[in-house]
């Protein structure tokens, strides 16, 4: 018996070409040789029947918004209740932020203890709902672990690949959950072309960040809830630490697609990509208005998920921010560690240094003038920072 989900997909779009790839068919980026861009889920919104009242009553997971999510049959959903995390204020850092609202959506409560359960809930979902039995996946960290957590719960198997320096609890987890973890001598990107020969060496699936298009479908949810949790009136400002960079892209899909429902107005917030010193080539692109980043790894970061040295879609990146009439900030590790331990100390919030080095770029663009009395920010912070203790002291 198949029960369908009301899913409104209709097929992939290159973002670059425009070229159209077929919906019930695995894939992976655009096969116009000559572009390889990412590829981009496209539904019906016209035929959407679903209103913003009926959202009310649906669980609290991001599976709330089913009918914009590629999936057709509810049994394929691999879910370990991801999704609809708290948007908390934050009271008593406000020292800092005078007349500006400062807001921090909170991922530190996801399954596996970081955002990237969103994308690998969604990602594992629709690979079992098209037959995948074996993944692999290079990664900081995080990604790992969630991939694991989801191929184990959908009782599929996972290959991971990850840096050698990573915390020891990144590696204990995906252990932990069934998966095969070798340790690289190198960064992501020497895990990644590792992952892609075992991929089509084996016939496996390689969902590395964009090399598939569909855990940019679960990190899109953050954007419907900010959205639905703000009550349809977005931010001035969203702050997000940029690695791969599949938040910031899969956010401003989902402002465009709420835009289509009729759900939210034209007015969007500025995109601030804030990186780390360790790999800043983003920062260093939209500074002197370059089209693409360069590859740049200037070694070690406590913040191991923004050490990614080349995003696979930094042009697109790139044009998020300058579509957004956005921003770019870099942080060093130790002023993201005194970031760290402000919000600790100051809101109970362990959160990931990546979330930190937010709270670090907030300053900055307040005390130079870019974020105005008045506004509201929000920073998402990606995750707990729990997994990374062996890096930090008390
Ligand atoms: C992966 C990761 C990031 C970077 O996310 P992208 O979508 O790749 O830019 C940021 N923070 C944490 C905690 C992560 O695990
Ligand atoms: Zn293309």
């Amino acid at each position: 018996m198949t029960q369908t989900t009301g899913s409104l997909f209709s097929h992939l779009r290159c973002v670059e070409c425009g070229k159209i790839h077929e919906e019930n068919q695995l894939q992976t980026v655009c096969r116009n040789e000559n572009c390889k861009s990412i590829l981009s889920a496209q539904y019906d919104f016209v035929r959407n029947t679903l209103t913003k009242e009926e959202l009310k009553n649906r669980p609290a997971t991001l599976w709330r918004y089913k009918e914009f999510l590629p999936v057709s049959d509810e049994k394929n959903i691999v879910s370990l209740g991801e999704g609809f995390t708290p948007i908390l204020p934050l009271h008593h850092l406000n020292e800092h932020t005078r007349g500006i609202r400062v807001l921090l959506k909170d991922e530190s409560n996801e399954p596996t203890g970081s955002f990237k359960a969103r994308g690998l809930s969604v990602a594992v979902s629709k690979a079992k709902e098209l037959g995948v039995k074996t993944f692999v996946i290079p990664t900081a960290g995080n990604a790992g672990g969630a991939l694991a957590a989801y191929v184990a719960r959908a009782g599929l198997k996972a290959h991971v690949f990850m840096p050698k320096l990573t915390p020891s609890a990144f590696k204990t987890e995906a252990r932990l959950f069934g998966a095969n973890v070798t340790e690289i001598d190198g960064n992501i990107s020497d895990c990644g072309k590792l992952a892609n020969a075992l991929a089509a060496e084996n016939g496996w699936l390689d969902v590395s960040t964009l090399k598939e298009p569909f855990r940019l479908e679960g990190k899109k949810t953050m954007g419907y809830e900010i959205a639905e949790q703000l009550s349809w009136t977005l931010p001035d400002v969203i702050l997000y630490p940029t690695g791969g960079g599949t938040g910031i892209i899969g956010i401003w899909k989902a402002f465009d697609e709420l835009e289509k429902l009729g759900w939210t107005g034209s007015k969007r917030p500025r995109m601030v990509a804030v990186q780390s010193e360790s790999c800043n080539g983003i920062y260093t692109a939209f500074h002197q208005n370059e089209e693409r980043s360069a590859y740049k790894d200037n070694g070690f970061t406590v913040a191991n998920g923004l050490r990614v040295p080349k995003p696979y879609a930094d042009k697109v990146i790139l044009q998020v921010l300058r579509d957004s009439n956005g921003d770019s900030v870099s942080v060093r590790d130790e002023d993201l560690l005194i970031a760290l331990r402000e919000i600790a100390a100051h809101e109970g919030i362990l959160v990931a240094p990546e979330g930190a080095a937010l709270w670090h770029a907030y300053k900055v663009l307040s005390r130079t003038g870019r974020i105005e009395d008045g506004e509201t920010a929000l920073l998402l912070n990606t995750g707990s920072g729990y997994k990374y203790l062996d890096n930090i002291t008390g």
